[in-house]
């Protein structure tokens, strides 16, 4: 039995008594019942409410991680690509002392050379390989 209810069987059982109404008792009494029938809808709608407002709260508490989870991911990308720009291409360079690989912007590779960072070989970079077609395309774009 919820609280509604027990407030309905109590107003039940002294409606049952045949008080009588002009007994300012059996007032005070009808006027108390009625007074526990509005507490009790206003106890309920509330409860209501609250599960209403809890599920949203899950809601948004669900839709919170999501989001922090993609925050993180994204953050760890970032660091993973602290050194790299996303908008630019990158080449890799063999240095011809050392041999170690370089992995060279195209910024970079426009400037002409690169101090090699593992042997310190100042490499340049030496575009007469490219044929004259790609020369031309690039120009023309
Ligand atoms: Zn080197």
């Amino acid at each position: 039995m919820d609280i509604k209810e027990k407030v309905a069987y109590i107003k039940g059982l002294t409606d049952g008594l045949k008080l009588n109404e002009s007994d300012d008792t059996v007032k005070v009494l009808k006027a108390v019942i009625d007074l526990l029938e509005d507490v009790s809808d206003e106890i309920t709608d509330l409860g209501e409410l609250y599960d209403e407002l809890s599920m949203q709260v899950d809601e948004i508490d669900q839709d919170l991680s999501i989001v922090e989870d993609d925050l993180y991911d994204a953050e760890e990308d970032e660091d993973d690509f602290d050194d790299f720009d996303e908008n630019s291409e990158y080449y890799e360079v063999v240095c011809p002392k050392c041999g170690d690989e370089i992995c060279v912007s195209e910024d970079i590779l426009i400037e002409g050379s690169i101090d090699c960072p593992n042997c310190g070989k100042n490499l340049e970079f030496d575009f007469s390989s490219l044929s004259a077609d790609d020369i031309n395309d690039s120009e023309e774009n």
